[in-house]
């Protein structure tokens, strides 16, 4: 096993080769390498003549006149130039404005694809959640989506915009070309203490805002809700949608995710607040430093249900990081989230201050380098 040194010096290894790479082929994308481009075969003159409309991706313009595959635009003499990104408060979006690239992921509630914007070229993620519900509960769905929307906090994926349609609800958020930490767990065994304490001081202050400035409980802190891009930036998806999903499953009668980081005050149906997320932090940062989920079924071959979890998790002592293989400060930063009395927890704002996080501070970890070496990005936003 690699000392903690030699892990900090491979945490700040920096893989030059591999982000210059990363940057030619970034490059090479925007230069359009997904944009459409238009065939034309016309006499010397004619092409000439027509160069000086014709775009890189090729889209024609002329003064104010935008034309490409996808139909006529009248734009403004600025946009003609560069048009200009889309910003969360632009609020005009229409699913028709963008393109499907591929599917880059499936939850239990729907399927997210990667979609680009077709003037800007901008890329998003795009989540849509199938959901047959009543026109009251719309309602609710709508004020849920817009507090999920007017969130501007770098440690929180933006949501750009969504739409309630034919029994779905599809939402514009920023995509964030790493995927997961659930993905990124499945390319790496574990992650070594000094990334965990870069990582996890960014998943802190996003926490602190929905905690503090939004007054919002996340619901569903785990892996899959927690991701990264290339430039090492780790934020935090889905608040609110699991308040809505909960709000309209006495409708469905079904409860859509995981129990296995569903604190027990809360799986024992009692009240809970944001405590409750910070027992999920602790069970989160605990497996992707042990490259485990923290629980074993009692015996081999699984969970026989979600009951045997469910009642594991309230009835067994809280789970610890083993003080022989981790360090004393990330043992303790463990402990101060995993108790099953809540107010035993520390709140987001005391865990950003706890030894574990300031430890590696003076090392300024290189997340970006960290992320990429481990299992190269895409890196196309
Ligand atoms: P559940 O449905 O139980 O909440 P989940 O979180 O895995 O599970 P989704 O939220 O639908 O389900 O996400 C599925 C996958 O899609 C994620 O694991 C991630 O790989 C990818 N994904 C989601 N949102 C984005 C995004 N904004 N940018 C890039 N990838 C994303
Ligand atoms: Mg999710």
């Amino acid at each position: 096993m690699a000392s903690p040194k030699e892990e900090e010096e491979n945490c700040k290894m920096s893989q030059s080769k591999e982000l210059s790479e990363n940057k030619q082929r970034k490059k090479t994308m925007n230069k359009g390498a997904l944009a459409p481009k238009l065939k034309l075969s016309l006499p010397p003159s004619d092409e000439a003549s027509l160069s000086k409309f014709l775009t890189e991706s090729g889209t024609f313009k002329d003064g104010d006149l935008l034309v490409n595959r996808h139909g006529v635009r009248i734009v403004s003499q600025s946009e003609v130039e560069a048009p200009a990104l889309i910003q969360p408060s632009d609020n005009q979006l229409s699913l028709a404005d963008f393109d499907a690239v591929q599917v880059i992921g499936k939850g239990n509630g729907g399927i997210v694809r990667l979609v680009q914007h077709k003037w800007t070229g901008q890329f998003f993620a795009l989540k849509v959640i199938q959901m047959n519900i009543e026109e009251s509960a719309r309602k609710n769905i709508a004020q849920e989506l817009k507090i999920n929307q007017s969130s501007q906090c770098p440690y929180v994926v933006v949501c750009y915009q969504s739409f309630y349609d034919n029994g779905a609800v599809s939402i514009i958020l920023e995509y964030m070309d790493g995927g997961s930490l659930a993905d990124f767990m499945k390319k790496v065994p574990k992650i070594p203490e000094p990334c965990l304490a870069a990582i996890c001081k960014q998943v802190l202050k996003g926490l602190w805002y929905l905690h503090h400035e939004k007054h919002i409980i996340h619901r569903d802190l785990k892996p899959s809700n927690l991701l990264i891009n290339h430039r090492g930036e780790v934020k935090i998806t889905d608040f609110g949608v699991s308040a809505i999903l909960e709000s309209t499953s006495g409708l469905a009668n079904t409860f859509i995710g995981t129990y296995n980081y569903m604190s027990p005050e809360r799986i024992l149906g009692g009240n809970y607040g944001y405590r409750s997320d910070i027992w999920s932090l602790g069970l989160v940062f605990l497996e992707c430093a042990t490259g485990h989920f923290p629980y074993s079924p009692p015996q081999q071959g699984g969970w026989a249900n979600v009951y045997e979890l469910m009642e594991t998790i309230v009835g067994q002592p809280a789970p610890r990081a083993p003080d022989d293989l981790f360090s004393p400060e990330f043992c303790s930063f463990i402990a101060a989230c995993v108790q099953k009395e809540p107010k035993d927890r520390l709140s987001a704002n005391e865990l950003m201050a706890h030894p574990f996080i300031t430890k590696y501070e003076d090392l300024e970890i290189d997340l970006a380098s960290y992320f990429n070496s481990a299992a190269p990005l895409p890196a196309m936003s």
